[in-house]
């Protein structure tokens, strides 16, 4: 089977994680002191945070950014669950654009209509790899002085005219989970420019604590470890080696499957890169089978698809019951029936790229 995502842990993991382990110093230390200062040059941001998760990162933001009950959030519909949990986590009501269906991301005209008194920040997605359509974001939030949190969780090395996504707005959240494009297992990073963001971070990840047992307010034990970071030291080396890789996956994919009626190919939105956490294709009406007949089809060919979101955010029950109903949000419900991605990590080979295509072309040809 080819997996739909692998990382790739070399000698220089292995042997940067061994020398933590020989040191004696296992959590929060220099390891993390030195991925948060790389982490802050490759984005082009002042400070980097390292946390203990992609979601970590989110909850750690808005509430740096002072959101609470009684505020709004703007996000999209179409992402993974930690995108609208963390609004939950901090007690804020989770109000939702809905997504285009050529890039997945917000769609930035039905933003304008969203905004209330209550708006306090918009959560874009740069889903799948590719940021959203920033400026249009960053011209409305300034406008209603709203904070803007990118969720770059899935797009570690994309660039929207020309800067690096965690750059783009007022604070970046990243992770480092095993299947993402940079990983240790499990982390998160923060990114921003505000020095008031960067030391509410530091101590909402550590108890809210401001200086030895000096407890300001609640915090969480959010931290990373040495361990991890020392992991994510060396991913980070080989980021843009791991980008290219997908990339050039990605155009060979594009290249072997293009014209097939009812598959829809991933298209990048202008000024920008796309650093293809995953390679998302939908499968329309126009194909003869079904999205899941089809991926069930090519998993039987080895070809590890994965659906990558089966279901629309509002139609989950602890979101349903906050007043969403099916029907609400048209195209990220379709795009949850016609997504499926198709592996396009380092790890797959040029030979296993001809199987992928083989494998869609196979199933075409039996239906
Ligand atoms: C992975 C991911 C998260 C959460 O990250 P974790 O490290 O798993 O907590 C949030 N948003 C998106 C879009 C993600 O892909």
């Amino acid at each position: 089977m080819i997996r739909i995502a692998q990382p790739e842990i070399g000698p220089e993991e292995i042997a940067a994680v061994n020398e933590v382990m020989r040191s004696g110093i296992i959590a929060q230390g220099a390891k993390v002191a030195k991925l948060e200062e790389d982490f802050a040059k490759y984005c082009g941001t002042k400070y980097a945070l390292a946390v203990s998760s992609g979601t970590a990162a989110i909850h750690a933001a808005l509430h740096a950014a002072g959101i609470g009950p009684g505020d709004e959030v703007i996000t999209v519909p179409f992402s993974f669950i930690a995108t609208i949990n963390p609004i939950l986590m901090v007690g804020a009501k989770p109000v939702l654009v809905d997504v285009e269906s050529n890039t997945f991301c917000m769609d930035v005209n039905k933003l304008k209509k969203a905004i209330t008194k209550k708006t306090k920040a918009i959560i874009p997605v740069h889903l799948y790899g590719q940021p959203a359509n920033m400026d249009e974001i960053n011209n409305i939030a300034a406008q209603h002085n709203i904070v803007v949190i990118e969720d770059s969780c899935q797009a570690i090395g994309s660039e929207y005219k020309g800067k690096k996504s965690g750059s783009l707005g007022n604070i970046g959240c990243f992770s480092l989970y095993a299947t993402k494009n940079i990983m240790c297992g499990e982390g998160g990073m923060i990114t921003t420019d505000d020095e008031n963001y960067a030391i509410a971070i530091r101590r909402f990840r550590q108890h809210g604590m401001s200086a030895p047992y000096i407890y300001d307010e609640l915090g969480y034990n959010y931290r990373l470890t040495d361990l991890q970071a020392a992991i994510a030291i060396e991913q980070l080396k080989k980021s843009d080696r791991f980008t290219d890789s997908r990339q050039k996956n990605a155009m060979i994919i594009s290249a072997g499957l293009k014209d097939i009626k009812g598959i829809i190919l991933p298209t990048i939105g202008p000024d920008r890169t796309h650093v293809y956490h995953q390679y998302t294709i939908r499968i329309t009406s126009d194909f003869p089978i079904s999205r899941d007949e089809f991926a069930s089809r090519v998993q039987a060919l080895g070809v590890g698809a994965g659906v990558y979101y089966p279901r629309a955010l509002h139609t989950y029950p602890h979101i349903a019951k906050l007043g969403f109903k099916t029907g609400d949000y048209p195209v990220a419900e379709r795009m949850a029936g016609e997504v499926v991605s198709l592996p396009v990590h380092p790890a797959v080979t040029s030979k296993d790229l001809g199987l992928i295509i083989g494998a869609v072309k196979e199933v075409l040809a039996s239906v």
